[in-house]
This record gives C-alpha cells, structure tokens and sequence, in this order.
C-alpha cells in the first residue's frame, strides 16, 4: 500500500517508516518539522538502502489545507498513518489553544483533504492516557474513558471522539485508535531514535542524559504511591514493536474493519526504580537519583491488557526492557554521531 504518514520525522513516525518500508509498503511523509528535522528522512533511507530523496517528503503543517491538496493531487495513497501532533504535556497547560488547534484543527483538516480525495482509511496514534485515572489494572479498551489531566490528553480524548463519529456517519471510513502505553527505546542502528529538546520530561530520555552525564540526577517523582517499591508503574514498550503494531493495523483497514481501537503495550509493569536499575545493570553505567515529590497529574500505576490486538491483529510485543534499556543507551551515545 502507499501510506501517508502525517509526523513522519518524529519518533514514533520514523521508525514506522522503516517496518513500512521493510513490510514491502511505500510512504508520502508530511512533517512541519516543528520538533523534528529533515536529516531523519536521510538516516531511515540508509537504513533501508534506499537512495536519497527517494521517500517523498512535504515540509506542510496538517492545518495547511492547500498544502494537503496540492500534495495528495500528486500522490494516491490508500491510508494515512496519522502521527503529526503536538506532545509536550507541560506546555499544552500553558497553551491550551496551541494544542487544541495544532491537533484537533489539523486532524479535522486532514481529514477534509482525504476524504475529498477519496481515501478514508486512517490508524490514529491516540494515548493510554485517554483512560484517566482508572480504578483498576489492566486496562482493557472497554474501560470507559476518563478525565484528562491536561489539555494535551484531551486533545487525544476529543479526535478519538471525532473519529468515531466520522466513521458512524459514513461507514466507507475504516479508523483505527491506536492507545500507546509509553514508548521508549530506539533503532538497534543507533540510526533514529528520541531527540527531545531541552529538559526531558519523559523518564527514559532523563535516564539516559544522566548516564551521559548531561544531568546530575534523576529525580523520581513520588516514592510513597501504593506500588510494590512506592515508584509509578508503566507500561513501557520498544518503539520499534510499537512501530510493528501500525503495520499489523493497516492489515485491519484492509479488512474494512470500521471503528476499531487497540492497546498497545506489553501488558508488564515496571517501576520508576526498576527500570533505574535494569537501566544500570543491561549498561554497567550509574544512575544517580534522588527521590523527589509527586508530579502534578501522574497516576500510581497504568499498563494494560494488550490481547485484543495480538487476537484481532496478531500483533504482540516481542522486545523486552533489556531491548529497550538497551537501545535507549546505544541511542544516547550516538545521536550525535553524523
Ligand atoms: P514527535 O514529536 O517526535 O513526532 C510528531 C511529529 O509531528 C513531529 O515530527 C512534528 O514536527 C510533527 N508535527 C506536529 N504538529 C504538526 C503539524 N501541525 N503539521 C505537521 N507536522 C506536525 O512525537 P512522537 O513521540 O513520535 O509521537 C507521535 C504521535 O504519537 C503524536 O501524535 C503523539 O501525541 C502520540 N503519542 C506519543 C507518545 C509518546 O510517549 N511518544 C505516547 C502516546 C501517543
Ligand atoms: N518519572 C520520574 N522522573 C522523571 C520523569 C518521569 O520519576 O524525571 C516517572 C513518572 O512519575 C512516571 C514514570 O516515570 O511514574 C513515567 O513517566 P513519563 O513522563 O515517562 O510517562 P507518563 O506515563 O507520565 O506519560
């Protein structure tokens, strides 16, 4: 299939470019590069042997309805992988509408241009934290949904929502909710992986630039929380298995699945401290920390039951947080690297 991938040079977006293309399927990238660069493009083509320029990229932003036409006026895709969004959980607080617009605005836009172009067919990174503050583990994707902590969760919350009506009003539409539990990890090429700017606010990237010794400390956030060693519990999965699942869900939309939604984690739980230490034994390096208060907004424990998508999908996570602590640290060490 061709594949619009909206958020391409990103993260998440980057290393699923790599199993599209190694899955025998081919990607119009489209990124406004607000927190990505271009050089990604090059490093994915390397890594799959493909000549430069040879995966064809738009710098447009997804609110940009012209730049959208004129680049589905040249290229026909099946579906669209839909990445392309704003994540930082901290500035979504302080911008609101920033983030409102940016995600929904664009979404709402996207969509617009793709069904005038016929394609509607659309796997949606949405988030685990669409379930609020859930009473209980695991969750499983009938769990009702909950109330956001930030705006940027809502904007997850809300384009699940208008997904979902797009597609009752017009059974053609084939939409699949991706919820992510925590991502972590990197190429094993040390190729592509997470660049976050300025201070982390997500734990692994932190681990890492304290190893490296860019940061004094880790601060854990919270040890009294009722967890077996007072840290939080996440569900943290290898990116390049998360990568994997958005494969086995176009797999879905061909079927002409509807309205489909699916947890993506592991179904494990670790601690803050857990993955502190599996992070210093897999590396042989130290990680000082200190213990801190509780953050704003965190839950004690989220991870879920992934055994709807391995059922309907036949996707499971293969790599373990030896992979991910792993990969993690060899990306840390070559970012930097040409
Ligand atoms: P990322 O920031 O690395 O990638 C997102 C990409 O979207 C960036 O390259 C950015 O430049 C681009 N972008 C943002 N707004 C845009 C716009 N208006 N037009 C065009 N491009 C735009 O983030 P990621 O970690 O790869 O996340 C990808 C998606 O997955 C996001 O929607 C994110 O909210 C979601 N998600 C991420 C996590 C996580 O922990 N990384 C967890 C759950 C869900
Ligand atoms: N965390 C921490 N120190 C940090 C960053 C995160 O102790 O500097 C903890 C956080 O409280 C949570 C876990 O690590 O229990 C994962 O946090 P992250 O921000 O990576 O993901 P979240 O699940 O909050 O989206």
């Amino acid at each position: 299939m061709n594949i619009l991938v909206t958020g391409g040079t990103g993260f998440i977006g980057s290393h699923t470019l790599v199993e599209l293309y190694q899955a025998g399927h081919r990607a119009v990238v489209v990124d406004n590069l607000c927190n990505s660069s271009q050089q990604v493009l090059g490093r994915v083509e390397r890594l799959l042997g493909l000549a430069e320029g040879e995966i064809p990229f738009y710098e447009v932003d997804i609110c940009d309805e012209q730049g959208l036409e004129r680049m589905l006026e040249r290229h026909s895709v099946d579906a669209c992988i839909h990445f392309a969004g704003l994540k930082a959980v901290g500035e979504s607080v302080e911008k609101p509408w920033l983030y409102y617009s940016n995600n929904i605005g664009g979404t709402l836009t996207l969509l617009k241009v793709m069904e005038r172009h016929g394609c509607k067919n659309m796997v949606f990174s949405s988030s685990a934290t669409v379930y609020g503050e859930a009473a209980a583990m695991p969750l499983v994707e009938d769990c009702p949904k909950g109330q956001c902590t930030n705006p940027y969760g809502w904007t997850k919350s809300m384009i699940e929502q208008v997904l979902t009506d797009v597609q009752r009003a017009d059974a053609e539409w084939n939409i699949v909710l991706l919820r992510y539990f925590n991502p972590v990890g990197a190429h094993p090429s040390g190729l592509i992986g997470e660049n976050p700017r300025g201070v982390p606010n997500n734990l692994m990237p932190y681990i890492t630039q304290v190893a490296a010794g860019q940061r004094r400390e880790l601060c854990i956030f919270g040890s009294d929380y009722p967890t077996p060693d007072g840290t939080g519990v996440r569900d943290y999965i290898h990116v390049c298995d998360l990568a994997l699942s958005h494969i086995a869900a176009l797999g879905a939309v061909a079927r002409r699945c509807g309205l489909e939604v699916y947890n993506i984690g592991t179904g494990k739980g670790y601690s803050v401290l857990e993955m502190v230490q599996t992070f210093e034994r897999v590396n042989g390096v130290k990680v000082p920390y200190r213990i801190g208060e509780r953050r704003a907004g965190d839950v004690a424990e989220c991870w879920c039951d992934p055994s709807k998508a391995r059922r309907e999908l036949g996707w499971q996570a293969k790599l373990g947080l030896e992979d991910m602590v792993r990969d993690s640290w060899h990306w840390q060490q070559s970012c930097g690297m040409p």
